[in-house]
């Protein structure tokens, strides 16, 4: 939607509402004195920042119940890409170790997972610096070599790199966005690449024989499907970073990614497959406990995605009852990650997360933001009993990884 047809939309339909200026129905009032009618506010949509009025517990949690594994964390990158495809060897980090450390100890987190630890020489540095420089605080989890997936012998080069990066140190294996959405014949150009592409069988078998689990994101929230209109709830978002938005072009839907993805969980059923974002469908959690039910190798963590378990309390609360052994603690924070505001590192984000948790606070942010980020919503408190709380800040992580709880 252009800025003009937005504003035309505001000014038609919006503003009223916004401007807060119209008078509410006055029948059986005394007729108002003749004065003259105030014009309109009109109100652009991104500067609406309304403050709630409601009276209800405000409860803070500046420490987790129990000691936190946060399994989704970003502490160091691939540091150049193309068409969304990370390259090479070398690695960027948001921020040094001792930084990360001050807040970890503050909140209560034992343990941080960096997913996104890299390949080959890079990943070595990742674990020199976090893991073996301070043990048992960092894990790391290494990742495909995208830029070779179109090399003759890629299948078995990719599963004899998934061995090195265990003799390495790596813990497990992270798989972004990039497979389904990204990567492509020619890793850059050419016909997308199928998220159940046998290529990458003997690699998901050799995280099984390593024990070593994959840290899955595909696909992405239903409304990045969707055209970016004003139907789409989240709008702001898609129009601030047009470019997450998967609605038109060459890309498949996201029924048929996850689709994709279900057959790589049946084909592989000693790969244990933590499915990062909610099953990658907080949204749809009937269809995410569908799956939970047909693939026991199925975990799924919590990270981005607080803002939608918690505008569903309900239906969530049963989820973690059901699947209490499954699922675990994440935010997929970045130090200074700026661009998304519900992924800041910081003692604010992890307050949020144990909040949500912890009390049944009603109606609260879901991110460290002015506006929420994610859609305009706030979000109410599970109030989990202890011995779920438990499982799901560090038991089922701990079992999973074979870490000494
Ligand atoms: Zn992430």
């Amino acid at each position: 939607m252009t800025t003009l047809s937005r504003r035309q939309w505001l000014t038609g339909i919006g503003a009223a509402a916004l401007a807060g200026k119209v008078s509410p129905s006055r029948a059986g009032a005394e007729p108002a004195p003749q004065s003259q009618p105030k014009p309109k506010m009109h109100l652009e949509l991104s500067e609406f920042q309304p403050k709630s009025m409601l009276h209800v517990a405000e409860t803070k949690v500046p420490r987790s119940r129990f000691p936190v594994i946060d399994v989704h964390t970003h502490l160091s990158f691939t540091a150049s890409h193309q068409n969304g495809v990370p390259l090479g060897e070398k690695m960027s980090y948001p921020a040094p170790p001792q930084e990360v450390l001050e807040v970890m100890d503050r909140k209560n987190i034992r343990t941080l997972i960096d997913l996104t630890g890299g390949v080959g020489e890079g990943l070595e540095e990742v674990i020199r610096k976090f893991p073996a420089a301070h043990p048992g605080r960092f894990l790391v989890f290494t990742e495909p070599w995208w830029e070779r997936a179109n090399q003759p012998g890629y299948a078995k080069f990719q599963a004899e790199e998934i061995e090195r990066a265990h003799r390495a140190g790596a813990k497990g294996l992270k798989i972004q966005k990039v497979l389904g959405l990204y990567l492509r014949e020619n890793v850059t150009a050419g016909p997308l690449v199928k998220v159940d592409d046998p290529r990458f069988d003997p690699m998901w078998e050799a995280c099984a024989g390593l024990n070593m689990p994959v840290a899955i994101h595909v696909s992405d929230p239903e409304a990045f499907f969707l055209p970016i209109d004003r139907f789409n709830e989240r709008f702001e978002e898609l129009n601030n970073h047009p470019d997450w938005s998967f609605y038109d072009r060459d890309f498949p839907s996201n029924e048929e990614i996850l689709a994709a993805r279900n057959r790589v969980y049946a084909r592989h059923p000693q790969t244990n497959f933590i499915t990062l974002h909610v099953g990658n469908d907080a949204e749809n959690l009937p269809y995410v406990s569908e799956c939970m039910d047909r693939y026991p190798n199925m975990y799924v963590e919590l990270a981005a995605r607080v803002g939608e378990l918690g505008r569903q309390p309900r239906t969530a609360r049963k989820f973690f009852e059901k699947y209490q052994d499954r699922i675990m603690f994440g935010t997929d924070a970045v130090p200074h990650g700026i661009q998304t505001p519900q992924q800041i590192y910081g003692d604010e984000l992890y307050e949020i997360y144990y909040r949500f948790l912890e009390t049944e606070d009603e109606y609260f942010d879901y991110a460290p933001a002015p506006v929420p980020p994610q859609g305009r919503w706030r979000i109410y408190g599970l109030g989990l009993p202890e011995e779920i709380l438990r499982k799901v800040y560090y038991e089922n992580a701990a079992r999973l990884l074979g870490l000494n709880a």
